[in-house]
């Protein structure tokens, strides 16, 4: 019912991952890079499941505006109780849909883009230990025959909502560098680490 992650205890549920200790990384990476407190940035979590990335992100900025969408709505009932759970702002909205799909409004508009999407490989996911198979969602997870669909769909995406200097960060599998690296170069990223 319930999963600490960095300083955060937030409610879960069979409709979101668990949020895995490895993706705390992701909220450092982005301080790390923003550093200046003061600087106004949009950014989206796209995915949010339980809303970690996303709350962990508003509460640490909180000039910052953000906007966590996830394609279940239940997830996102979650997400957004776990975010009024620590906060009193409205610096993050929860809006539901595919990826980018429910952001057309902010074509271009995006500084920062998180998401840890599912991109477990298909025989990698059919092995995976039953109690993660039987109690967590198998769209948190499983990212097609390579791992890389959904990963894959973020990217070539990306360009249409970000900035022209925007940032997009993305959690991959272990040996999907390569792979991932090629994808942001092939869609326009410069600066790909
Ligand atoms: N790292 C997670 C796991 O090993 C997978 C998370 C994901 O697919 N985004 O279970």
């Amino acid at each position: 019912g319930f999963s600490y992650w960095r300083d955060l205890k937030l409610e879960v549920s069979n409709d979101v991952l668990i949020p895995r200790p490895e993706t705390e990384l992701i909220v450092d990476i982005v301080s790390r890079r923003f550093k200046n407190k003061e600087e106004l940035i949009s950014f989206v979590d796209l995915g949010t499941g339980s809303g970690a990335i996303g709350i962990a992100l508003a509460l640490a900025n909180p000039k910052w505006n953000g906007i966590a969408t996830d394609i279940n709505k239940n997830a996102l009932e979650i997400a957004s109780k776990n975010y009024i759970k620590y906060s009193n702002k409205s610096n993050l909205k929860f809006i539901n849909g595919n990826w980018w799909d429910p952001l057309k409004k902010f074509k271009g508009k995006i500084d920062l883009a998180v998401a840890n999407p599912p991109y477990i490989p298909q025989d990698t996911y059919d092995e995976l230990p039953i109690e993660v198979k039987n109690f967590e969602p198998r769209n948190a997870l499983l990212g097609g025959e390579d791992g890389l669909d959904h990963i894959k769909e973020i990217i070539q995406n990306a360009p249409i909502y970000l900035k022209e200097k925007g940032y997009l960060l993305i959690e991959n599998h272990f040996d999907q560098g390569s792979r991932v690296k090629k994808l942001f170069i092939e869609n326009r990223f410069t600066n790909v680490m």
